[in-house]
């Protein structure tokens, strides 16, 4: 494949990324070729009259499966495209998505997305075809498809190019072990409500204090996970 960094998201509702993938930053991206989103279309793949990818669910129940053969399939056309490329499904019984895998992930060879339906994909095609499994939160989405948008836009903001202004992505939320600092723009005064006179002294080292302050008193107050998983992780 030609582009640099090539993600391949295969689905039964290919159209759904058709408007976030043209959109502002990820549209102009594509556009310059630093990066390729390629929708696969399960539902090419599927071999009888009515183009079925689910069936029902041996030992009963509610929902249906999305049935192994065409999805299979699908993964099997994706992957000879790109055989280095991580084979990746959307699940919330994945690993938790966060900023350091997207970092990992957007340095891979590339990736294959799987999106799932229904009550998901019949475990055979996890076993078989499937190199790793991400959820994106604890709660359960209808669909894959949206999970999948969010891997896409985390990850390849993070490729060189895509995003005009470097030093922001080292300052910003999870880059470091902390929530990143408030903003502010103009206008000075908004409805009673004035920017800190610090953000308009013109001293760079003291508003350089004042945001490092601000990042830990948020992360204190909002997350204080991040410090102690930061603590435990230096141990
Ligand atoms: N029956 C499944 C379960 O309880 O684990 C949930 C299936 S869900 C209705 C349908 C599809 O949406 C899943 O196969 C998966 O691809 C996607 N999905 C739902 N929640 C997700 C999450 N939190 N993260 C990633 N993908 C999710």
């Amino acid at each position: 494949m030609s582009s640099p960094y090539t993600i391949q998201v295969l689905s039964i509702f290919t159209e759904y990324f058709e408007s976030p993938l043209a959109t502002s930053i990820t549209g102009k991206a594509i556009e310059k070729g630093l990066f390729a989103v390629e929708p696969v279309d399960i539902r090419a793949f599927a071999t009888d009259k009515h183009k079925t990818t689910d069936d029902v669910p041996f030992g009963g129940g509610a929902g249906m499966v999305m049935k192994p053969e065409p999805l299979v399939a699908a993964l099997e056309f994706a992957h000879a495209r790109q055989p280095d490329a991580l084979r990746i499904l959307l699940t919330p019984q994945g690993e938790p998505f966060h900023q350091a895998l997207a970092r990992e992930l957007s340095q891979a060879p590339g990736l294959i997305l799987v999106c799932g339906r229904y009550e998901g994909v019949d475990e055979r095609v996890i076993d078989g075809w499937i190199d790793r499994e991400i959820s994106i939160g604890d709660y359960v989405l209808t669909g894959g498809e949206p999970a999948a948008l969010i891997l896409i836009d985390a990850i390849t903001r993070l490729l060189p190019g895509v995003l005009g202004n470097v030093c922001s992505i080292d300052e910003e939320s999870f880059s470091k072990p902390s929530l990143e600092y408030p903003h502010y723009t103009r206008p000075r005064e908004f409805r009673g409500r004035s920017v800190p006179d610090v953000l308009l002294s013109g001293n760079h080292k003291l508003i350089a204090d004042w945001r490092r302050a601000q990042s830990e008193k948020r992360t204190r107050e909002r997350r204080p996970d991040l410090l102690d998983n930061h603590r435990d992780s230096n141990d």
